[in-house]
Formats: C-alpha cells, structure tokens, sequence
C-alpha cells in the first residue's frame, strides 16, 4: 500500500499541477477515440505503450483480453462495449493478448484451473481458439503452443466482438474499425491482426505500407450520387 500512497503523492506534486487545465476541462466529459480491451496482466499498461492523455483511451480488463459472443447473458465486458461504441461512439475497438499469459497458460493446463472454478468456466470463451491452435503443428514445442494459442484467441475475441450488435451494425456501414493485437512483453513489439492475410505482421510496417487491420471492407458503403458515369 505505500507504494500507491508514494505513488499518488508524486501524482500530486509532479503530474497534476502540469496538465491542470486538461483535468479541468475532462472534469465534464470524455471522447476517447478507441476502446482497448486487454488481459488484466499487470505488465500490460497500454496508457505507457501509447504515450496517450487522459481521456484517451477507453480501457477494458479483464482475463485472457476476452470478448464472450453476443448471447442473452450480460458481461461486464460486453455492457463495456456497448456503451463505448453507442454512447462514447469510439472510432476503433483493439483486443490486446499479450506473451506469457497466465491465461493462455492455463488453458493449456487445465489442471492447473482445478482450485479456480471461475477462472475456469470464464476462460470457456477460448474453446474455440483452442480448437484452432490445436490444428497448428507444434506438437513437442510447448513455447509454439502458447505463442500459436494466444494469437488464435485474439482471432476468436475478433469474431466473438463481430457477433456484438451494435459491433456489426457499425462495422457494416464502415464507422468501426477492429483491431487485434500481441504485447511482446519481453522486446516492446506489437504483432497485429491482417484480415486480408490472415495473419499477424508487425503493427509498424515498413515505410509506405499501411498498419495492418482485422477490419473486413465494409458491406453498406453510402451510394455516391450525382456521380457521371
Ligand atoms: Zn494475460
């Protein structure tokens, strides 16, 4: 607890009285531009790694970056989503795993989740990513299991937030875009989604190329009127 108390006393001292004005004037109201759903890893600080303000980044934790799919069931996570995307009307949604995840551990130790009944029926929404990784040939290299693992559950958290209604609507009409992501803890690097590709590619290309995106071309682009053809 000292260190939150030595911690916070820096905040008031060093950091507040700088952005004074920017407190203030979020005092009323936020914006955030993307909505940032990642494991609750204490070694993921996506406010560091972005370099963003406050008011920023509208950010959901929970275990193992997890989105559940669109069911009668409320999740906090889901109840998040909503709000950002119909509410705050956040222009873009990342889902962040990241290396050594305790959780993409854990599913592929599922004794290790025998004294942890919550955890365990929680992480039930990577099933389908495990189905998947399973398929991978990296039978013997239990490091290509994990890495394989928690690149299919970020693709299955893709799937399972495109299932969310106000998700679906938005991306159909290309008012959303999707983004899904690897922390590589370790070198400072971030993998990303490619939905054309279909597959992970550094999240900063070379020069001249686009970031790539999970995001599939939207389906009801506005008819262009007026146009000579
Ligand atoms: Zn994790």
């Amino acid at each position: 607890m000292q260190s939150l108390l030595d911690g916070f006393r820096h905040f008031r001292k060093e950091v507040y009285p700088r952005q004074r004005g920017l407190f203030r004037q979020l005092a009323g109201g936020q914006t955030p531009h993307t909505l940032f759903i990642t494991c609750a890893d204490s070694r993921v600080m996506p406010e560091l790694m972005f370099a963003a303000q406050p008011g920023e980044l509208f950010v959901y934790r929970n275990i193992g970056n997890v989105v559940p799919p669109y069911s009668q069931h409320v999740s906090g996570v889901v109840a998040a989503i909503e709000y950002a995307v119909a509410v705050l009307q956040v222009k873009h949604i990342v889902v962040c795993g990241h290396t050594d995840c305790g959780a993409m551990k854990a599913v592929l130790n599922p004794d290790s989740l025998r004294e942890v009944p919550n955890v365990a029926a929680w992480l039930k929404h990577t099933d389908s990513a495990r189905q998947v990784a399973a398929q991978h040939d990296h039978v013997g290299h239990p490091e290509d299991a994990l890495h394989c693992l928690t690149e299919e559950n970020v693709v299955a958290q893709l799937d399972h937030l495109r299932t969310q209604p106000v998700v679906a609507a938005r991306l159909a009409r290309g008012a959303l875009r999707i983004h899904g992501w690897i922390y590589d803890i370790a070198h400072g690097e971030i993998r990303a989604f490619d939905a054309e590709q279909g597959r992970f590619l550094p999240l900063l290309p070379e020069d001249g190329k686009r970031a790539p995106e999970a995001t599939l071309r939207p389906r009801l682009v506005p008819v262009l009127r007026n146009v000579a053809v």
